[in-house]
């Protein structure tokens, strides 16, 4: 690559203008090269030397490069830390560039594939247990168009929901890579800008129903306008990076929002549903509750989490589910072994489909659908089945005709290279096997001869040998090479190594010739049965995901069973009164966490009902009222997802919408400042919770001063008892709201109890009803270690500060006499109303812009003195 204008340099620019900003991978022999910008970066992620080359523009050109047959564990590390990489093979040999070119011609080259976080189907490069999900997104007309697949098991779902709500559902989707229009300012921060032409809904319908070869989407279900718009940007993008070549893609399904239980961001990540608050899984709810034994079923377990459901009936049928295999032990454990041992074939037929498969994939596929239909079979023959299962068992068998094929053509375990034959097996095909059999048997006429040239030369050291370079070769000791070299000797000289010498024969050629011819047509002749049975298994792929997708389900629910009787769980009675009833709750995180060191989880019970929705929860620090709030509320994500619930007893009414709310000094939020945050999420709540809502509040208001604070908190428990009405968990430490009591009556008081003993605080972790009798603030001090004259002199300032209190009546004083929210609010809208009287009496038109401005400074004035 010396000076600007080489062949080369012309050819990678033009690439790299091609692949933006993905890396490229620019393939030279067996290496895939990196070249300026991308060379520092990957170098930089890669941990690998930066060179140079040639330059570029009186510059040395910064380089790196991978070697090709390590490239995917290279691909794999760039990916996670986010970048997107272009490859570019050869697509033509050295020798086919120089009869196209001359002797100096460049080998042509072209970028075959975008590999990126969403468009992956290695299995090197995927987690067994985490689904892979590319989402497309869009709007049209104030409507937000929702796209997601994951291709690796080809499923695909379309969506639809307010502009408001995509945070939402981006958080509930949790994607690895999101597309969006390049021009749409309200495009979410994370998302790639595709090209706003992609995003059409005509053009995404067309390309759904080319992808699926039907006239009509019909029978697949109705799709809005918004769903089509962003499945057209989907596909266009998933073209565009398989470079034309699509990935597995099963019909869309039309996912109806609405019949989901609502979280949003913030509430997803306070609960820690599938990734606990440091990132990964250790510590989530999904770590807790998973029993699964195989990637698919983990990944639905996952999605079942993270996606509960608002429709009875559903839920009540996975409940069943689960307890037919709560119920039989020996079913469970005979069921979860076999399963166990099954290869992923959703993954499998993913790879195929996208014509990355390999002949292990194939065998993968074949064991797989034989063993789904053994379980069927298995299950078929146990009594009192729920309806849930009588709908997944027929979509367990079904591939008879196909299982026979792929057992006749494979051999017991098929290689992962497709190059090297060695697949098919015996009896499939007879010219195959004869192919076979003229190499095997000029392999041995190769041994013969060996055996033969001793004799005949007496050199007992004379071997026949292969290589790569030469073929096969006779290999003597140097010492007697002599005797071969003589021109009668029958043999040619072909090198001369330092210690040996390396000799062809005419028989020997003839014996190689044939082994090569044969091979050459048995490496043909497999690769043919190959393509055959790849185009018998795509034939097949909508059923063959279907039998995926049972056996997930049936995994998930048989590893639900197993949990709830690892932790003796219970099977939650769901209704649709807005109550909660449970006894003996746990917090199935912090329980596991307590038994790793011999504690014991102390139990604790619920009971909200419309009369009593809303519990102020007081006591000390640490004792235990985050946890309470918390396992209530995965309690009932539990239920609503179809699982059995960590407790005694459960009695849950359908919840349309779960908010979770941590004061502003637990979290460390980046970016805004920690109280906005708060505020910014509480405000959420107050806007969108229903009647049917579950909401819970740790110590909301902490974030700011003491009055600030206590007079937000107060508010707050206002108005969601008078306005939002719905069932909340309000953990506090200001012991002046217990003074709500007397006025919202569908409040009560509660508090974790906590007790002195010999001057050291014990935290009993129970709740109680009644306000907390005191804050022990200080003895919590004394048991994190803060020393002990520091905490004399806390006492000592306490003192003080409560004997104010006692006189001025303290924080709370006068709030006893304040008008309710609702009056309250009824003021403000009052002088609101004035103003809107004015607003509705101009005539907006008449105005100059100079009387315009100053109105509106007149009108700002008022409002807000
Ligand atoms: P708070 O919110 O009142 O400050 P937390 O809920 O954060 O208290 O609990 C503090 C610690 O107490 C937890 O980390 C856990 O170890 C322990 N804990 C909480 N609840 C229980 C319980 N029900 N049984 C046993 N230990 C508990």
């Amino acid at each position: 690559m010396a000076g600007s204008a080489t062949p080369m340099m012309v050819q990678y620019q033009a690439l790299k203008r091609e692949a933006g900003d993905c890396l490229l991978f620019y393939r030279m022999g067996d290496f895939f090269e990196l070249f300026f910008d991308d060379a520092k970066t990957a170098a930089a992620v890669l941990d690998i030397a930066l060179t140079s080359r040639g330059e570029h523009d009186g510059q040395p050109i910064p380089m790196c490069g991978v070697p090709v047959h390590a490239a995917e564990n290279y691909l794999a590390r760039l990916i996670k830390a986010g970048c997107r990489v272009a490859i570019a093979e050869q697509v033509e040999t050295p020798e086919e560039a120089k009869k196209r070119g001359g002797s100096k011609a460049l080998v042509a080259r072209d970028i075959v594939r975008f590999v990126t976080a969403g468009t992956l189907t290695e299995e090197a490069l995927l987690e067994p247990r985490r689904a892979n999900v590319l989402a497309a997104v869009c709007e049209v007309r104030g409507t937000c168009g929702v796209a997601m697949c994951d291709i690796s098991t080809g499923r695909m779902d379309l969506e639809e929901c307010a502009a408001g709500e995509l945070p939402a559902v981006l958080a509930r989707i949790g994607a690895t890579e999101v597309v969006a229009p390049e021009e749409w300012a309200a495009r979410p921060g994370e998302a790639i800008p595709r090209p706003h032409g992609d995003f059409a809904s005509d053009e995404g319908e067309a390309r759904l129903k080319a992808v699926h070869g039907v006239a009509t989407l019909d029978g697949f279900g109705s799709f809005t306008r918004a769903m089509l718009a962003a499945a057209g940007g989907l596909i266009a993008y998933l073209d565009h990076a398989g470079r034309g070549k699509l990935p597995l893609l099963l019909p869309p399904v039309a996912q109806d929002g609405t019949a989901r239980l609502a979280m949003d961001a913030a509430t997803r990540a306070s609960l820690e549903v599938v990734e606990a608050q440091g990132g990964g899984r250790a510590g989530s709810l999904l770590a807790a509750v998973d029993r699964c034994v195989t990637g698919a079923g983990a990944r639905q377990l996952a999605e079942d989490l993270a996606a509960p459901l608002t429709d009875r009936a559903v839920i009540l049928d996975r409940l069943a589910l689960v307890h037919w295999f709560h119920a039989d032990p020996l079913l469970r454990a005979d069921l979860r072994d076999v399963l166990r041992h099954l290869p992923d074939i959703g993954r499998a037929l993913g790879r195929v489909v996208a014509g990355r498969g390999s002949p292990r994939d194939l065998g993968q596929l074949r064991d797989g659908l034989s063993e789904a239909r053994r379980i069927r079979d298995h299950l078929e023959a146990k009594p009192d089945r729920p309806a849930m299962l009588e709908e997944l068992l027929p979509k367990l068998g079904g591939h008879g005709a196909l299982t026979d094929l792929l057992s006749q053509a494979l051999v017991p375990s098929p290689p992962t290279e497709r190059g090297q034959g060695g697949f098919i097996a015996e009896g499939y095909d007879a010219a195959l096997d004869e192919l076979r059999q003229v190499s095997g048997n000029a392999r041995r006429a190769i041994a013969v001869l060996e055996a033969k040239y001793r004799d005949e030369t007496g050199i007992a050291a004379l071997k026949i040998r292969h290589n790569g370079v030469l073929g096969y070769f006779i290999e003597v000791p140097a010492k007697h090479a002599d005797r071969l070299m003589a021109p009668d000797s029958g043999f040619t000289h072909r090198q001369t190594m330092a210690g040996a010498v390396r000799f062809n024969s005419l028989h020997l050629h003839e014996e190689a010739s044939r082994i090569a011819e044969a091979g050459g047509h048995a490496l043909a002749a497999e690769d043919a049965h190959f393509e055959e049975l790849v185009g018998q298994v795509c034939a097949a792929r909508e059923g063959i995901a279907a039998t995926a997708a049972a056996l997930a389900r049936i995994d998930v629910a048989a590893g639900l069973a197993e949990r709830a009787a690892e932790g003796g769980w219970c099977r939650p009675e769901i209704v649709e009164q807005a109550c909660l009833e449970i006894e003996g709750g746990r917090h199935p995180v912090v329980e596991a966490a307590l038994s790793r060191t011999g504690e014991r989880f102390v139990a604790n019970d619920c009971t909200l009902s419309p009369d009593d929705r809303l519990w102020l929860i007081g006591g000390p620090n640490m004792g235990g009222k985050s946890t309470f709030l918390r396992q209530n509320a995965l309690i009932v994500l539990l239920a609503q997802a179809g699982a059995y619930v960590p407790a005694a007893r459960a009695r849950i009414g359908l919840v349309d919408r779960l908010f979770s709310r941590v004061g502003a000094s637990d979290n460390l939020a980046r970016g805004r400042s920690t109280f906005m945050v708060e505020m910014v999420e509480t405000a959420a709540i107050l806007a969108q919770a229903t009647e049917r809502s579950f909401v819970i509040l740790d110590e909301v208001g902490r974030g700011t001063s003491t009055y600030d604070g206590l007079a937000l908190a107060w508010a707050v428990v206002e108005a969601i008892h008078e306005r939002n009405k719905c069932r909340c968990l309000f953990a506090t430490h200001y012991h002046e709201l217990v003074r709500l009591a007397e006025t919202c009556d569908a409040l009560s008081l509660h508090h974790v109890r906590a007790r002195e003993w010999k001057g050291e605080l014990v935290l009993l972790h129970e709740l109680a009803e009644g306000p907390a009798d005191r804050s022990y603030g200080l003895a919590v001090a004394r048991l994190a270690g803060v020393p002990k004259e520091v905490v004399a002199r806390a006492k000592s300032v306490l003192d003080r500060l409560e004997k104010g209190r006692a006189q001025t009546g303290g924080l709370a004083a006068g709030l006893g006499d304040l008008p309710l929210f609702a009056a309250a609010a009824e003021a403000e809208v009052e002088q609101c109303d004035e103003l809107r009287e004015r607003l509705q009496g101009l005539d907006v038109d008449a105005l100059t812009p100079r009387e315009a401005l100053d109105l509106l400074y007149e009108l700002k004035r008022e409002a807000f003195t």
